[in-house]
């Protein structure tokens, strides 16, 4: 009976059937998991010296399992899409368009999905949103050129990585 209840539980913060979508819809945005994995490889390798590029893998599929990462991530994308299309009224598109730096709602879906994984998660999204590693640096330089947004993306990707960093730490820390 425990076990039955423990796996209702379960699948109530996982949807498995959504990750699919989830990874297609990255997909489609021009974002690989492995480069994911790679930013988190990089944040964990200094704590947890016999971490592997696949387990990072590992662990950025887990994060993408929750049910409200997997929410965030749909909000994010679908409102670069739409800006893209130039579907989103004033004021918001110009806001969401320009990424300006003071629209600040990019980084607060950031924290929806970094907030699953604890204070961990949080420390390093703020590093990452920082310095920009790797594909987060391409991908907001990519959303800079015309007909192109990325700007909920490039905070998705960095809290992604930051969240499965996270799930490593709690995992492998001793
Ligand atoms: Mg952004």
């Amino acid at each position: 009976m425990d076990n039955m209840k423990n796996f209702e539980d379960n699948e109530r913060l996982n949807n498995p059937k959504k990750q699919n979508i989830i990874k297609e819809k990255l997909a489609e945005r021009g974002v690989n998991l492995m480069d994911i994995a790679a930013l988190t490889y990089d944040l964990q390798k200094p704590y947890v010296p016999t971490i592997t590029i696949d387990i990072c893998l590992e662990h950025v599929n887990n994060v993408l399992l929750k049910r409200e990462i997997q929410h965030a991530i749909l909000v994010g994308i679908e409102l670069d899409v739409l800006a893209e299309k130039e579907l989103l009224s004033e004021p918001l598109l110009s806001l969401v368009k320009g990424d300006h730096s003071l629209f600040g709602v990019d980084e607060t879906i950031a924290f929806s999905i970094v907030n699953v994984y604890g204070s961990i998660g949080l420390t390093n999204f703020g590093y990452v949103d920082k310095l920009k590693p790797g594909v987060i640096g391409e991908l907001d330089g990519a959303g800079k050129r015309e007909g192109r947004c990325n700007t909920f993306l490039d905070d998705i990707v960095g809290a992604i990585a930051s969240a499965a960093a996270s799930s490593i730490a709690h995992r492998y820390t001793v």
